[in-house]
């Protein structure tokens, strides 16, 4: 008679170097997990190869990591990518669906907690120039103090316009409000516990908020409608001293049009922590003074990616068990 034995054990392959709690979580299930051990990205071509020698039952993916039908038809066993960000733009939703793999996020609370730091922060060092000034001092030019220098602008009592108030942006509102900030919002849905814990105002359109703010962030998912949603017509509705802070993803600002903006004067200045074809940044504004560049970091504190490695992980062992999956984004 033939016995038929069936292996319980998962393969699982992280694409690169997260926090151990992930790796405790997957082996104390007896799962194997492999992992490149290096801090190196991954390249698409090298992902597939991985894919393709091995069998793999999940996969835990970075936003850097495009997750399309390539990729899956490298690894028919994988039944579940768990990607390593609250974004998920770098998978191919339509496809994976349509191949009954799924797909979940690791929106971890402390993540959205630590971009929202990272977005005041962005905030704070534009109306203070402090990143300007730390170099001014750095490049030994600190020779005098004199009463005009590195003048910059209060941000109590400004206004400050909220693109988007799911998890970050509202926490964004959170911290705005507790500085003394009046804080309007544009969103495709109304909040309004928003309203009642941060005083904020709804504005029926992106245009009346990018008129009235004099800080605008933005918090949207890279989507189909939000791909290029700042442009030279939105530049062109923003106060002359205003700031722009994009810590959502790179490509829902026209870098060109942006470029543009902070040539002309259209607007005071800009923080970024994403980059529409990033890691690559317009040299232009490299050579901006008015500019706050971060790479890609504002969800970089270690609390967040603990939180984010442990949820990544445990929506595979979810998965596995037969459980619900809390994070499945399809
Ligand atoms: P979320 O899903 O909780 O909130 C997004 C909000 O945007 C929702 O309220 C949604 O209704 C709104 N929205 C969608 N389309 C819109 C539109 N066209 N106009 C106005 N509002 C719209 O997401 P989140 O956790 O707050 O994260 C927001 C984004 O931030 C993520 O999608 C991700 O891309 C980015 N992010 C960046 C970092 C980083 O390190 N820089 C870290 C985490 C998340």
């Amino acid at each position: 008679m033939d016995v038929l034995y069936i292996s319980m054990t998962k393969n699982i392959l992280v694409t690169g170097k997260i926090p151990e709690v992930a790796i405790t979580l997957l082996t104390a299930e007896g799962y194997r997990v492999d992992y490149p051990d290096t801090d190196r990205i991954l390249n698409q071509e090298k992902l597939i190869e991985i894919l393709t020698e091995n069998s793999y039952d999940a996969v835990i993916s970075f936003l850097t990591d495009t997750i399309d039908a390539s990729v899956f038809a490298s690894a028919p066993s994988v039944k579940i990518y768990s990607n390593y960000a609250s974004g998920f733009d770098n998978v191919d939703i339509v496809e994976a669906e349509k191949r009954n793999i799924v797909v979940c996020n690791s929106p971890a609370p402390l993540s959205a907690e630590a971009v929202a730091e990272h977005t005041i922060a962005l905030m704070l060092g534009l109306a203070s120039r402090i990143v300007e000034a730390d170099l001014y001092v750095r490049a030994g030019k600190y020779t005098q103090w004199t009463p005009m220098n590195f003048i910059g602008t209060d941000i109590l009592g400004k206004t400050l316009g909220l693109i988007g108030t799911g998890r970050i942006g509202q926490r964004v509102a959170y911290y705005a409000s507790r500085l003394g900030m009046k804080v309007v919002y544009n969103d495709i849905h109304r909040n309004e516990s928003l309203e009642k814990e941060c005083h904020a105002i709804y504005c029926e359109s992106i245009a009346d908020l990018l008129k009235q703010a004099d800080v605008v962030s933005l918090h949207v998912p890279l989507l189909p409608s939000t791909r290029h949603l700042i442009s030279t017509n939105q530049f062109a509705l923003m106060k002359q001293s205003g700031f722009l802070i994009n810590t959502s993803r790179g490509p829902v600002v026209d870098e060109k049009a942006l470029v543009d903006a902070l040539q002309k004067k259209i607007i005071g200045g800009v923080a970024l922590d994403v980059f529409e074809f990033e890691p690559n940044i317009s040299p232009q504004l490299i050579a901006m003074q008015n500019v706050i560049l971060t790479p890609h970091i504002a969800s970089a504190s270690m609390e967040a990616r603990n939180q984010m490695a442990e949820i990544a992980a445990q929506n595979i062992i979810d998965f596995f068990e037969g459980r619900v999956l809390n994070n499945k984004v399809h």
